[in-house]
């Protein structure tokens, strides 16, 4: 990367701003506030914009959500955001119980709790192992390495060609309907607002096999991996 030339800084939110699910911190947000000096920065998470937004504390940025399914932009006289889209997909829940059943006996997986799949509305779905109702211990336990589920990530993705899927949670498959994914989102947002791929670096935490930053990590764009969302501010210190 050549810093020189970075106009744009996208940020994963979980693990990477922010604990899982938590309320940014104040040490975090003086961090972006710093970065926010020197260059353009954006959200591009798994979550919805609005999810992103709030658990941000309504912290002034641009957000790509739903791995780019939708986008909203930062309104500085209301301090909400101004919502641009908001795509969903049909999704075939037939088709994706039989799917997740194949998976299941392939893998041993038939007991679970609750459903086998939950549906989002904007045609995402995650493959809950465990199931929807599984107890949280039970599912910290389950695949803490991610191995069980970096074995099968191949065979779920032979079966789900219509998604993207990626190793999500503790003990699920998330998947985004085919073609979007964390790059898609970033490559189309560059392509809409004039910046270049060498203009842009990435921030993120699930880089590994199977991540839902994968994608970005994988491609030509930038990218700056952290650790610990703690130590955030350590991890782009190159950029300021
Ligand atoms: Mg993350």
């Amino acid at each position: 990367m050549d810093v020189s030339k970075i106009k744009l800084v996208a940020f994963d939110l979980d693990g990477t701003i922010t604990q899982h699910k938590v309320p940014l911190e104040e040490k975090n947000r003086a961090v972006l506030d710093a970065l926010g000096k020197k260059y353009k920065l954006l959200m591009a998470g798994a979550g919805a914009c609005q999810r992103i937004f709030l658990q941000m504390g309504k912290y002034p940025i641009d957000i790509l959500g739903s791995y780019g399914m939708q986008y909203a932009e930062y309104n500085k006289d209301t301090g909400e955001l101004d919502v641009k889209y908001l795509k969903s997909f049909p999704c075939d829940h037939e088709s994706v119980e039989r799917r997740a059943m194949i998976f299941r006996e392939k893998y041993g997986y038939t007991d679970f709790a609750g459903d086998s799949v939950q549906y989002f509305d904007t045609g995402g779905i995650t493959l809950a192992i465990l199931g929807t109702a599984a107890q949280l211990p039970e599912k910290l336990a389950f695949d803490p390495t991610r191995e069980k589920r970096r074995r099968a990530l191949a065979y779920v993705r032979e079966l789900f060609p219509d998604f993207k899927v990626f190793v999500g949670g503790t003990s699920s498959f998330d998947m985004a309907p085919a073609p979007y994914d964390k790059y898609y989102a970033l490559d189309k947002y560059c392509r809409e607002h004039g910046y270049a791929h060498d203009e842009v670096v990435f921030v993120g935490d699930d880089w590994g096999e199977g991540g839902n930053d994968s994608p970005v990590y994988e491609s030509d764009i930038a990218f700056i991996k952290v650790d610990n969302y703690e130590n955030f501010g350590e991890c782009v210190k190159i950029l300021l």
